[in-house]
């Protein structure tokens, strides 16, 4: 059996000195001919090896270089250096993989965040993405612990859909038809019937339609996948493959939906900032490094630990639409021709309204009820003043939008009707309509943009430094 190391993080964490220890990872700084400074991906923080001198031969330490893999054997004692509590002195170092340092692309010092991404098979290497991956996995299991204990399932709705009804976005088609000589209809149209599928399929753009039909039977269940949009939108917060949750309740409306969804972002920030400590620190800092780069009036006000407790303790702020289009035209910014579109009522609200809502005036999380149906989909459901649905966004400071969701339309006649006036395929949706026809219930549900959430708990700027391997327009490398 080769794996008996013990882990860096616990070792750290262990009382036990003076024992014989495994410790495996990869070199980050090696000084003197004589510390090696030593990572294994489960702490930000190295373990200190002490190589005894004269024990090794100069061919030998020369192959200690940066990245290279390690097995080392040795003692754990008390460490007199400053920094570090523990250190190892090595019986053996066996090198499992020498990494050469005229061609390794990383170096000991801070890369730009663009060049990383070029190497980003590599970037795990670094102590910020190491952090960021390690958050990534704690905020995604406190998903599905939240909605365990909240008795919601699990629910795994297709990654191929044949409904391109949702109206969420651009889609990817799937298909296995020859780009020449594609088989033709007599009017020129694609012949899809010669299809995989027999129809015309896509990647999913939501797994929302699927999630109300078994809500409507389960009553509460929650779908985390991976999300495609074909939206050709380069932004610092759209990926063409993201990964969404995304809750469906039965017997909830709008009010019970806000409040599930602010219950749900706190407790998956709670649950990374009880388990991620070091890696939120670490996080913090970079970002401080970081803002006193900027003039000081575009400098955040709060350390990012301070705005994730700041987020937990503090009420969302609630107000509808209507009012958030009278405070944005109230603004002094409004007022001197600051926003770069016009503000009235009926306009979708752009994200530099919507970080004037959070960021400038209310300075939290605001949710947003009420938004004007020509705006929204198809099956919002409708409120009593015809102009408007039970829709409701979430939007975080320096994100924007990070949760959209809905009371769901449950009366037949009405979201048929609104189907109508969208030009919506009523025939094609007979399934998701049956729900509405075989008893039908309030429901509601939401969709959150799991990066954007990684994004606002890292303090990331860029949504493609908080997924493994981004995918945006013309790129997908790795
Ligand atoms: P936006 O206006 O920011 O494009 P949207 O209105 O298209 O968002 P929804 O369709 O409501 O978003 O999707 C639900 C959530 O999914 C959003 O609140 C957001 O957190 C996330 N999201 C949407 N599009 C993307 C994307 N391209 N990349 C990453 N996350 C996204
Ligand atoms: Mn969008």
């Amino acid at each position: 059996m080769f794996n008996k190391r013990v882990k860096i993080k616990d070792l750290l964490a262990s009382e036990a000195r003076n024992q014989e220890v495994v410790v495996m990872g990869w070199v980050r700084t090696f000084r003197n001919n004589q510390f090696i400074a030593l990572n294994d991906g489960s702490t930000n923080n190295n373990v200190q090896i002490v190589v005894g001198l004269g024990l090794y031969d100069d061919s030998f330490l020369k192959r200690i270089t940066t990245s290279a893999s390690l097995k080392v054997t040795g003692e754990v004692v008390e460490s007199l250096g400053k920094g570090q509590k523990i250190e190892v002195k090595a019986k053996s170092i066996e090198i499992l993989g020498d990494s050469d340092a005229e061609k390794f692309p990383l170096q000991p010092k801070k890369h730009s965040l663009e060049f990383l991404r070029e190497i980003a098979h590599l970037r795990f290497r670094t102590n910020t993405f190491g952090a960021v991956f390690r958050i990534r996995h704690s905020l995604a299991f406190a998903v599905h612990r939240f909605f365990n204990e909240k008795g919601f399932f699990y629910l795994h709705t297709p990654i191929i859909t044949a409904s391109d009804a949702e109206g969420a976005g651009e889609m990817f088609k799937v298909s296995t038809l020859p780009f020449d000589n594609t088989p033709r209809n007599e009017d020129g149209s694609i012949n899809f019937k010669e299809d995989f599928f027999g129809r015309a399929t896509n990647l999913t753009v939501s797994g929302q339609l699927e999630g109300e039909l078994a809500a409507t039977a389960l009553s509460e269940i929650y779908t985390f996948g991976p999300t495609f949009r074909a939206e050709n939108s380069n932004t610092a917060r759209h990926l063409a493959e993201f990964w969404m949750i995304e809750p469906e309740m039965a017997f909830y409306d709008i009010e019970d939906n806000m409040n599930l969804a602010e219950e749900f972002i706190k407790y998956i920030i709670k649950y990374a900032m009880d388990n991620n400590k070091e890696d939120l620190e670490f996080l913090a800092q970079r970002m401080e490094d970081e803002e006193k780069q900027k003039p000081q009036t575009e400098r955040s006000e709060m350390g990012l630990v301070e705005k994730l407790e700041f987020v937990i303790n503090n009420n969302f702020e609630r107000i509808t639409y209507t009012e958030a289009i009278d405070i944005l035209v109230n603004s002094n910014h409004y007022k001197k021709k600051k926003f770069q579109y016009d503000v009235k009522w009926g306009i979708d609200l752009q994200s530099e309204h919507e970080r004037f809502l959070v960021e400038k005036h209310f300075k939290k999380p605001v949710i947003v009820t009420g938004y004007p149906k020509e705006i929204k989909a198809f099956y919002m459901r409708q409120n009593d003043d015809g102009k408007t649905v039970a829709a409701m966004d979430i939007l975080a400071p320096g994100i924007g939008e990070i949760v959209g969701g809905s009371q769901r339309e449950e009366r037949l006649e009405k979201l048929e009707s609104r189907m109508r006036e969208m030009h919506i395929p009523i025939e094609e949706m007979w399934w998701y309509l049956d729900t509405r026809r075989f008893g039908t219930v309030p429901h509601a549900g939401f969709g959150l943009g799991f990066e954007r959430m990684v994004q606002f708990v890292t303090g990331m700027t860029n949504i493609r430094d908080v997924i493994a391997f981004p995918r945006t327009p013309k790129n997908a490398e790795f």
